[in-house]
């Protein structure tokens, strides 16, 4: 479809279904994908494994720096994981998603020493293009050549309605106050943070998806990629 490999970079808040539709649009182009909220969460739950205090900005730091983190493949799983997280060998896939991880991540991930440690990895794991990198920062701070960059959004009411639904298909209870809650106030804290908040690049398209189905969307990206792809001159 596309002349080259190229980097796709996608934001935007919690739950707004970009990983999903990330995760769509690379095993459609047959690219890598890779959702760096899981770095920053793998750090968070790693933290709390070890009762580190999540103030100490060093220590923190120090986890981030030397942690063993794997992304594996998904394939071959029926708990409906999109990829497998592996932290110093072991998987911790759903480990990183516990409220726990939720309510503590947005501090663990406002560090710059973290922040700078996990951008490297994601330039060095994506930096050679043919990657879908999901993220808060990633068209404005990790990729900003990316050629395409989206910023996908939904209402705060429809996103906490989904991670409901993700919660309960996992067998975990959830209550929709609480989620719709923390979803608002991790929104808040990664939107104004000092280093790197989360915001759409200045050339990003923004799609909303509360009302549209992830498979549409990347239809719809797809189409756009095509159309990009006209205009370019192959050399
Ligand atoms: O996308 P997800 O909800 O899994 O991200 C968890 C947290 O990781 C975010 O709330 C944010 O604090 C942090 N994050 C970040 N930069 C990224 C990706 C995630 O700060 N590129």
């Amino acid at each position: 479809m596309l002349p080259f490999p190229i980097t796709i970079a996608i934001d935007g808040p919690a739950a707004s279904g970009k990983t999903t539709v990330g995760k769509m649009l690379a095993d459609q182009l047959g690219y890598l994908f890779l959702d760096t909220g899981c770095m920053y969460r793998a750090v968070t739950a790693a933290a709390l494994q070890q009762d580190t205090n999540l103030e100490d900005e060093a220590a923190v730091t120090h986890i981030a720096q030397t942690m063993q983190l794997e992304i594996a493949s998904g394939a071959g799983y029926d708990d409906g994981r999109q990829y497998t997280v592996l932290l110093d060998g072991r998987d911790s896939t759903w480990e990183i998603r516990t409220p726990a991880v939720d309510a503590n991540v947005s501090l663990v991930s406002s560090y710059l020493p973290v922040r700078q440690e996990m951008v490297r990895q994601q330039r060095a794991i994506g930096g050679k293009g043919g990657v879908v990198m999901v993220g808060r920062d990633i068209g404005t701070v990790v990729m900003p050549n990316a050629p395409l960059k989206l910023y996908i959004t939904a209402t705060a009411a429809e996103r906490a309605r989904r991670r409901l639904n993700d919660r309960q298909r996992q067998g975990q209870s959830g209550d929709y106050d609480h989620i719709l809650a923390d979803i608002i106030r991790r929104d808040e804290y990664d939107g104004s943070r000092t280093h790197s908040p989360m915001l759409p690049a200045a050339d990003a398209l923004i799609l909303d998806s509360s009302d549209k189905p992830a498979a549409t969307l990347v239809a719809d990206i797809l189409a756009m990629l095509e159309s990009l792809s006209a205009s370019q001159p192959v050399s």
